[in-house]
């Protein structure tokens, strides 16, 4: 009996599966190819060309001058070797959190026996500059936070706690967790003095998990020759040096590492010109963080006008979309029914927000018709699991369109939440 309800649910349709998820995100098709093809070993010279041409690249798109590693981990490992790293135990750290990334950072420093102080904001939230301003201590060795919180889908103020951190003539290091803020947010490292920023492969990138990537500032570096937390597999010193021959430590994942080069060259061509066919790096990332902010944009409107509400309202990050279901309703029937009716996997809430959100992700491999799409399938699931009096079909559609259509690409000063808010407190 319930077979044949979900059949009349899609009557006549087949599924494809696709991930809306903050991570893994969609593969580039041309990505996948060339991890296929990857068939060579790391000691070589072709895989050197390749890995010396994929890191220049990749430090074109994090658009700095500091060195960048690739380790061969998860995001996680690249938060564990900064910490390990640049790090002695004792040392005074400052951890910002406001989720369940920023408490990954309180645990590994505790792990390698930092003394951890903590501004923390209510999930849903951004912590206050002034917060940092005062938990900020003479003695602070470090400070740890995220640009983008996945799992709240909110925004920090990376330029603000760089700036609160210069004012102050701070010795800390500012070390940034960008892994799902690479690629959907204008983050200027090197003119910040960002002194580590991470990312992470299965997220803007559009290719597996497996990669974690590290942009490291010349204070940072000297900060490691002091320091002397255990570290052995994630020796970042090591790691630079052979990078700079284009090798790796250890067996890296080379396929990835090829898959990487490929997304590199698609995001390149994004912004391609006809003098410039291949394109370019700086000017792709760009377009790739406009088009993350479209997406979210998109979405947000077709979800207020669906009669929901933003799980981080006055600070939302361009990388996935936090939402409140309808009244009350469990967030985990929206999350099954559009993978059981539509083949759409959607992240739930972690952690004590599971069954209260859902989330949306627009990180890399997103364009529009991905996004009219899944507006127009929550709304299939709203139709009929939760009809409320007002719901009418099309309403998040229209919303989205208009959106689209109306939209412009907004300045990347514009692109800091602390600016944007100042900006409304002053109206
Ligand atoms: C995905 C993610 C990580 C890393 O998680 P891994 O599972 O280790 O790749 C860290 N921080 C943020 C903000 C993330 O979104």
């Amino acid at each position: 009996m319930f077979a044949r309800l979900e059949l009349l649910y899609n009557w006549g349709m087949i599924q494809k599966t696709r991930l809306f998820t903050p991570g893994p995100t969609p593969l580039l098709p041309a990505a996948q190819f060339a991890m296929a093809a990857a068939d060579i070993h790391h000691r070589t010279p072709e895989f050197r060309a390749i890995f010396l041409r994929v890191l220049a690249q990749l430090k074109e798109f994090i658009g700095t001058k500091n060195d960048v590693l690739i380790l061969t981990s998860s995001g996680t490992g690249a938060m564990e070797a900064s910490v390990s790293n640049l790090t002695s135990p004792g040392d005074r750290v400052l951890v910002i959190s406001a989720g369940k990334f920023g408490e990954r950072w309180a645990g590994l420093a505790k792990a390698f026996g930092c003394e951890v102080d903590l501004v923390s904001a209510p999930n849903g939230e951004t912590f206050s500059l002034d917060a940092v301003k005062a938990a900020l201590k003479l003695e602070t060795r470090a400070v740890f936070m995220q640009a983008t919180e996945s799992s709240t889908g909110a925004r920090h103020c990376v330029g603000g706690v760089a700036k609160l951190l210069k004012e102050a003539n701070s010795e800390a290091l500012l070390v940034v967790d960008a892994i799902t803020g690479l690629g959907t947010t204008h983050i200027d490292v090197d003119k910040l003095g960002i002194d580590v920023l991470i990312g992470g492969s299965q997220k803007a990138f559009m290719i597996p998990p497996g990669l974690a990537f590290m942009a490291v500032s010349q204070r940072a570096w000297d900060r490691m020759e002091s320091t002397y937390n255990p570290r052995y597999y994630f020796d970042l010193r090591k790691e630079r040096k052979n990078a700079k021959d284009g090798q790796s430590s250890y067996t890296p994942a080379v396929a990835l590492i090829a898959a990487l080069g490929a997304s590199f060259d698609y995001i390149a061509k994004q912004a391609a010109t006809p003098e410039n066919p291949a394109g370019d790096l700086a000017a792709g990332r760009k377009k790739l963080i406009e088009n993350a902010e479209t997406c979210a944009a998109m979405t947000r409107a077709a979800v207020a006008a669906l009669g929901m509400e933003l799980f981080s309202p006055t600070c939302p990050a361009s990388a996935t979309t936090a939402v409140i279901p309808p009244n009350g309703v469990d967030s985990s029937v929206i999350v099954k029914e559009l993978k059981a009716r539509f083949g759409s996997i959607i992240a739930n809430g972690q952690g004590e927000m599971k069954g209260k959100i859902f989330r949306i992700a627009h990180l890399g491999f997103f364009d529009y018709l991905d996004t009219i799409a899944i507006i127009g399938a929550l709304e299939q699931v709203i139709a009929k699991s939760f009809p409320s009096p007002g719901f009418a079909f099309g309403n998040g559609l229209i919303a989205a369109q208009k959106l689209f259509a109306e939209r412009s690409p907004t300045a990347a000063e514009d692109n800091c939440c602390c600016a944007r808010k100042a900006a409304a407190e002053a109206k």
